[in-house]
C-alpha cells in the first residue's frame, strides 16, 4: 500500500497531474476508484487552467455491454453505419458491443464529484503550469501563482516539441449539435462514416448521431495531410445540419471542433522518469481512427494500479508492432491517394464481420480478425502485398519469439 506524505505542507505532493482534461481526470478518477480508503490515496494535485468546465466535446467509442463507463454514457446505439452515397452498410454486434456517447460535461462533473470525496486529491482550477524542473530530490512545478514540488508528475499537456505537421494524417472535424422544434425523423442509428468522399483537400465524411428525440449531433470530418483549421468545415457542417433537419426549424445548442493527430512519431524516452508525458500529444489516439477516449481510460486504470501498488506511474502503452504497421499502411495509403479511402473503409464494412471489425478498431484483434481485415482489402497490389507480407513476417518472427509481445 502506498503511504501518503505525512507532511501537511500543501506545496508538496506525491503526484502532480498537469491538466484536468480527459487523461488527467481519468487518472484521478481511477485512483479514487481503486483506493480502498480515501485516506490511502497518494497526495495528488491536478492543475487545470479552466475556471469552469463546459460541455466542450462529445466522446464516443465502441464498448461491450457498457461495463466500464455505464454511469457516463448518455446514449448507446446498437447499430451503426458506414457508407458512401451509393452504398451503405449497417453493422450490429452479436456479442453486446454498442456505440456509446459520453457528453464531456458528464465526465467532468463526475470527476469533480468523486475527487471532492477524497481529501488526499485536489483539483486546482484556474491555474496554469508554466514550468517543470526535475531536481535531484523532487520535481519542481511552477504555476502562474507560485511553485510546488512533486515526487512524480504526469503531464497531459501537448509537449512543446509536438509538431502536428509530423502526424501522417490530421483528423480535422467540426460538429454542430442542433435541437429541432419537432421530433426528428431520422433513423436512430449512429452514422459513424456517412457519405464518404474525397476532394482536393483529402478524404472526408459526415458523422450523424441522433442524441434524443429532438437533438442531433452532426459533424463533418476530414483526414488530410495538411493541418487545416477546423473552421474550414463549419460551412459544410451547417449545410449538413440543414439537410438533416429536413428544412424544419432548429437552434444550434453547441459546437465542437478539433484536430487529432493520426500517426505521431514514437515517443522519445522521458527526460526524467519522474516526469511522465501522456495524452493526445504522445499517441493516445489510435492512429488509423483517431479514437482516444477508451485508450485513455485503459491507460488511466493501469497507471492508477501501479501508482497504488508501487508508487510508480505507468507511461502510455505503445501499440503492438502489428497494429502500428497496419495503421501506418492505412494512413500512408490515404495520405498518398485520398480517393482510395472511401473504398478502403467500405470494403472493411462490406467484408469484415461487425464483431471482428470492432475488435480490430478497438485495439483487441485476434489473429483471425487481422487476417479477415487483410483479406477484405481492395486488391490494390501495393496495399495488399504490403499487408500480407507484413503479417507473414510477423508470424515468422513470432515463431522465433521476437514478436511474441506484438502478437
Ligand atoms: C471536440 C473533440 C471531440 C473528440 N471526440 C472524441 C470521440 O468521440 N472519441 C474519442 O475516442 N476521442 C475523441 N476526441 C479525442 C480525445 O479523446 C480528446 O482530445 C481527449 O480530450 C484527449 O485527452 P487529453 O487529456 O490528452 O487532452 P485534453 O482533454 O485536452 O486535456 C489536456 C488538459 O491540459 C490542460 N492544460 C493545457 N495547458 C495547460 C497548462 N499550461 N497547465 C495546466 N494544464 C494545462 C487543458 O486545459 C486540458 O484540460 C475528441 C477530441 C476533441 C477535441
Amino acid at each position: 500500500m502506498h503511504t501518503p506524505l505525512l507532511s501537511e505542507n500543501s506545496s508538496s505532493y506525491d503526484l502532480v497531474i498537469i491538466g484536468g482534461g480527459c487523461a488527467g481526470l481519468a487518472l484521478a478518477m481511477a485512483i479514487c476508484k481503486r483506493v480502498t480508503k480515501p485516506s490511502h490515496a497518494p497526495k495528488t494535485l491536478i492543475i487545470e487552467p479552466r475556471a469552469q468546465y463546459i460541455d466542450d466535446r462529445s466522446w464516443c467509442f465502441w464498448e461491450r455491454e457498457n461495463k466500464v463507463n455505464k454511469n457516463l454514457v448518455a446514449k448507446s446505439w446498437p447499430t451503426w453505419e458506414f457508407g458512401t452515397k451509393l452504398e451503405q452498410h449497417k453493422h450490429s454486434s452479436k456479442s453486446g458491443w454498442q456505440y456509446n456517447y459520453v457528453p464531456s460535461i458528464r465526465f467532468y462533473d463526475q470527476a469533480e464529484q468523486l475527487i471532492s470525496k477524497h481529501e488526499q486529491i485536489t483539483l486546482l482550477k484556474n491555474t496554469r503550469v508554466t514550468g517543470v524542473t526535475p531536481n535531484p530530490s523532487n520535481v519542481e512545478v511552477t504555476l502562474d501563482s507560485g511553485s510546488i514540488s512533486a515526487e512524480q508528475v504526469v503531464d497531459t499537456r501537448v509537449p512543446d516539441s509536438f509538431d502536428m505537421n509530423k502526424a501522417t494524417l490530421k483528423q480535422i472535424f467540426y460538429g454542430i449539435e442542433i435541437e429541432l422544434t419537432t421530433k426528428n425523423a431520422i433513423e436512430d442509428i449512429a452514422r459513424v462514416m456517412e457519405d464518404m468522399r474525397a476532394d482536393s483537400d483529402g478524404f472526408l465524411f459526415n458523422y450523424i448521431l441522433p442524441i434524443d428525440e429532438k437533438s442531433i449531433l452532426v459533424e463533418v470530418t476530414r483526414f488530410s495531410g495538411a493541418p487545416l483549421a477546423p473552421e474550414t468545415l463549419r460551412e459544410a457542417a451547417l449545410e449538413l445540419a440543414n439537410h438533416i433537419s429536413d428544412q424544419s426549424k432548429y437552434k444550434i445548442t453547441r459546437e465542437e471542433s478539433g484536430v487529432i493527430p493520426m500517426g505521431v512519431a514514437p515517443q522519445v524516452e522521458a527526460a526524467d522518469p519522474r516526469w511522465l508525458r501522456t495524452g493526445i500529444g504522445v499517441g493516445a489516439a489510435r492512429p488509423s481512427t483517431g479514437y482516444a477516449f477508451q485508450r485513455i481510460q485503459g491507460w488511466a486504470d493501469m497507471c492508477a494500479k501501479t501508482i497504488l501498488a508501487s508508487g510508480q506511474c505507468q507511461s502510455f502503452p505503445s501499440d503492438s508492432a502489428k497494429l502500428a504497421w497496419m495503421d501506418n499502411i492505412f494512413l500512408c495509403t490515404i495520405r498518398d491517394d485520398p480517393t482510395l479511402a472511401p473504398e478502403l473503409f467500405l470494403s472493411l464494412a462490406r467484408n469484415v464481420k461487425p464483431d471482428r471489425l470492432l475488435r480490430f478498431l478497438t485495439d483487441c484483434p485476434n489473429r483471425t480478425d487481422v487476417l479477415a481485415v487483410i483479406v477484405s482489402l481492395p486488391k490494390w497490389p501495393l496495399v495488399r502485398t504490403v499487408l500480407v507480407d507484413l503479417f507473414r513476417g510477423l508470424s515468422t518472427r513470432k515463431r522465433g519469439g521476437k514478436w511474441r509481445k506484438a502478437l
